[in-house]
């Protein structure tokens, strides 16, 4: 019941976290004979934030495509086209079940959902409209509960419910797409590179964000970044992705404190 094959007293579970909810064991994705992701071992812990840092093609969202199982579709699309072929190997585990070969609607009612790099919003529809959209897999309660959530956490996005997406700012639109995710009521958030492209104060604000969600609903997070500073102080544990390989890993302070993180992803 557990999923880790353990058997602890009721009492001693800690009441956020302290049970892995993603397992993922010897992932390697190849895009035909180019590996982009190299043997890679990693694991979620439930209600925890896990960072996921790497420089451009360093694996980031292949990782987060083969999660949430959109890999399987474009593997699909580019097999028809009699395109490239995608091939994965290897093994995840959610919840102790194994999804790695499960349809991407498969997992989506299981609650893993991904909040996509470059936030993918549908530009004409209205912010309130995108936001109902998220939530098809969502009962009427559920959904009229996380709506009211939304507009909690994000409060910009009251003022905006009937702006088309495609009118909002990149902040706003990725406040939009954090909480369509949220609408399809996920159990592990999938966040590729939320932060891409926005200012310094924004991004602030987002990770501020992101950290509120996490504490308040105890939702589990993985968050994919290229750069670490706005992302490692509201992380549980990183991992550091070079060439599609996980070569460091360790918990927010560790990595912080790493003097190869801080060259590579500091500046410093
Ligand atoms: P970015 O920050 O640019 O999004 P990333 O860390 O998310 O980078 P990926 O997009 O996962 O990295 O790419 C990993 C590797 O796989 C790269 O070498 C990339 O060129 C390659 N790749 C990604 N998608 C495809 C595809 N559809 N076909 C072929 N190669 C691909």
């Amino acid at each position: 019941r557990r999923g880790d094959g353990k058997t602890r007293s009721e009492g001693s579970i800690p009441r956020n976290g302290g049970r892995t909810m993603l397992e993922i064991k010897n992932l390697m994705v190849f895009y035909e004979n180019a590996i982009a992701i190299n043997n890679i071992n990693m694991k979620c812990e439930q209600g925890k934030v896990t960072g996921v840092f790497g420089a451009n093609s360093a694996g980031k969202s292949t990782l987060m495509y083969t999660i949430s199982g959109i890999i399987l579709d474009v593997k699909k699309k580019e097999e028809m086209k009699g395109g490239e072929r995608i091939t994965v190997l290897g093994t995840i585990l959610f919840d102790g079940t194994d999804i790695t070969h499960m349809k991407p609607s498969e997992r989506a009612k299981k609650g893993i959902v991904l909040c996509p790099e470059r936030r993918r919003i549908f530009p004409e529809s209205s912010t309130l409209e995108n936001l109902k959209i998220g939530g098809y897999l969502a009962t009427k309660a559920q959904a009229k509960k996380t709506l009211e959530y939304v507009f909690t956490i994000f409060p910009a996005l009251t003022k905006l419910k009937k702006r088309e997406g495609g009118f909002l700012s990149g902040g706003e639109q990725q406040m939009l797409a954090i909480g369509r995710a949220l609408m399809a009521q996920p159990k592990l958030l999938l966040l590729d590179e939320p932060l891409l492209g926005l200012s310094p104060l924004m991004e602030a604000m987002l990770a501020r964000s992101i950290r509120d969600i996490n504490q308040q609903t105890g939702i589990t997070i993985m968050i994919s970044e290229q750069y670490a500073r706005p992302i490692l102080p509201i992380i549980h544990h990183g991992y550091i992705l070079e060439n599609g390989g996980a070569v460091l890993e360790g918990s927010s302070q560790e990595l912080m404190e790493n003097p190869d993180v801080k060259s590579a992803y500091f500046g410093l």
